[in-house]
């Protein structure tokens, strides 16, 4: 298993105790997203982009499995300079949360097109918010439709867009269509299964990924929204344990549930 969704707080453990709390569950590795940018929790102190692409790199420190994403703010006026210094930094993709534009505002627009010209992954938030500020409506999926302009980006829709999955699904439908006709110049989505979704709707949720008739399995991703610096194993367990038994009531064979677990969130960070 890989874990498609982690994220890091203030604490930089060594990178050996979360691949062991990984392992305890028979993961060996996770996408690691950074600390966010300063304006997005007004408690956080404020870092230089410079430190927290150091202080993600701490975390992962060079891990074959450990994928350290930057968190970015695309509409910063230096988010040109923040890509250029994370590409030549090695991290691996970009966590985008748009807590206070849309994704088609212009600028994050330009930002997405540079992302996607140097063949990074950017794993976005969708669905419902709750940064405690008026925001979800820059997170509805119908509102990504902007990055069918955006040639190449390989990018995720994180929490299956929790409460608004039907809307993902149609949208997926549209992006894969695109894909299929334009292969090597169209963007490609993907769905990070990561909860979001309350028990009560998750394998209604996930049956309609499985069964709607849309090639998905080779672009679902398996994520816990777990804490880099204090990774509860427990839970994660119980999480991937509870969508097991789901993909086994659906029939799903070991190679899908393969990649639904691990294969496909390697496909995302790397491209192929
Ligand atoms: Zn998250």
């Amino acid at each position: 298993m890989i874990d498609c969704h982690v994220h890091t707080h203030e604490n930089v453990n060594h990178k050996n105790e979360l691949l062991e709390r990984l392992s305890v569950i028979g993961a060996k590795g996770a996408i690691v997203i950074s600390l966010p940018p300063d304006n997005f929790y007004n408690f956080t102190p404020d870092y230089t982009f410079q430190e927290r692409i150091e202080h993600i790199k701490k975390c992962c420190d060079g891990a074959q499995y450990l994928f350290p994403f930057f968190w970015l703010d695309p509409t910063s006026a230096d988010a040109e300079e923040q890509v250029e210094m994370c590409c030549n930094q090695d991290i691996k993709g970009f966590k985008v949360i748009c807590d206070h534009f849309y994704p088609s505002n212009k600028r994050a627009m330009q930002t997405f097109r540079l992302i996607a010209g140097k063949g990074k992954p950017v794993l976005f938030h969708s669905g419902i918010l709750w940064d405690g500020k008026v925001s979800s409506k820059y997170n509805r999926p119908v509102e990504f439709e902007c990055l069918l302009e955006v040639p190449g980006l390989r990018f995720a829709m994180a929490h299956i867009s929790w409460p608004w999955c039907d809307e993902l699904l149609a949208m997926y439908g549209k992006f894969q269509r695109q894909k299929s006709m334009y292969p090597d110049t169209a963007s490609e989505m993907f769905i990070d299964t990561t909860p979001g979704t309350p028990p009560v709707y998750r394998a209604a949720e996930l049956s309609k990924l499985y069964s709607i008739g849309y090639d998905l399995e080779n672009n679902l991703m398996f994520g816990t929204d777990g804490n880099a610096d204090d990774y509860c194993s427990e839970w994660s367990e119980k999480l991937m344990q509870s969508d097991k038994d789901i993909l086994r009531s659906l029939d799903l064979d070991d190679e899908k549930t393969d990649k639904y677990f691990s294969k496909n969130t390697e496909r995302f960070v790397h491209g192929c």
